[in-house]
């Protein structure tokens, strides 16, 4: 089973290399260094525009008349210090995170790690962080080959000039789907579920996930990190669910 993951992950490898020589933007094909034009680029982030309003701690969008209070913290209370989001999963970045996910489209994971970059100001990360991902499934990991949320944290970290931590954390059991599941059941369910076997005392650690949904993945591991000792636990994660289509796209 090794031997055929790490096959798929060579083939996928040299997919990324031919779509990294051929120059074109990921979404509209039209020539341009970096992985995506101009154009394509403001449309994926034009949902993290100022004007719209988001919860400064977990970066989910608020209601426009500014009353109601975050839906994700105000039920979770998340463990995480802050979050940032490259964007809204929505069209058309979510084509992005599909064809990495669903696709093996490695070059999309630096793209979007560039994406990520640019938000990651916002936290003033120390030089000494440490970057990990969320851990994948085991039969996630089995079905793809890779982790996508490491191939992202991968890049992210040698954008930023941090410390890349890939093997911090564990997945002790498999969870049941959770996409039914309303955020309090989430959160419940995936509690004890991550575990970390480093000393990260006195450790602040950046945590990178593809697609945050309610934040109850990103705040058990960071339950986990604080239990080693860590001082401070940031995520960045590219894309944030929009409250309105909660159940689309991920398990936390
Ligand atoms: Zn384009
Ligand atoms: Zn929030």
């Amino acid at each position: 089973m090794a031997y055929l993951n790490r096959l798929r992950e060579w083939r996928a490898r040299g997919t990324a290399w031919r779509d990294h020589l051929m120059l074109g933007c990921l979404l509209c094909r039209s020539r341009t260094p970096g992985g995506l034009c101009q154009p394509c680029r403001e449309k994926v982030c034009a949902s993290m525009a100022p004007s719209v309003r988001r919860c400064p701690r977990c970066a989910g969008r608020l209601s426009e008349c500014g009353l109601a209070p975050c839906p994700d913290c105000s039920q979770i209370d998340p463990a995480l210090l802050r979050v940032v989001a490259a964007f809204d999963y929505d069209w058309p970045g979510e084509l992005l995170i599909q064809a990495l996910k669903l696709r093996g489209q490695f070059s999309c994971a630096p793209v979007l790690a560039g994406l990520l970059a640019a938000r990651c100001g916002a936290l003033q990360c120390e030089p000494d962080t440490w970057v990990t991902a969320v851990p994948a499934g085991r039969q996630a990991l089995i079905r793809r080959g890779f982790n996508p949320a490491g191939e992202i944290g991968r890049a992210l970290a040698a954008r930023l000039g941090l410390a890349w931590r890939p093997g911090l954390l564990t997945r002790v059991e498999e969870g049941p789907e959770q996409k039914s599941l309303g955020r309090r059941e989430r959160r419940d369910q995936v509690r004890g579920l991550y575990r970390c076997r480093a000393d990260v005392t006195g450790r602040h650690l950046l945590v990178v996930d593809d697609v945050m949904t309610t934040g109850s993945t990103l705040s058990a591991i960071a339950e986990a990190l604080q239990a080693q000792g860590a001082s401070a636990v940031w995520a960045a994660v590219v894309a944030r669910t929009p409250a309105r289509s909660q159940p689309r796209a991920h398990g936390g």
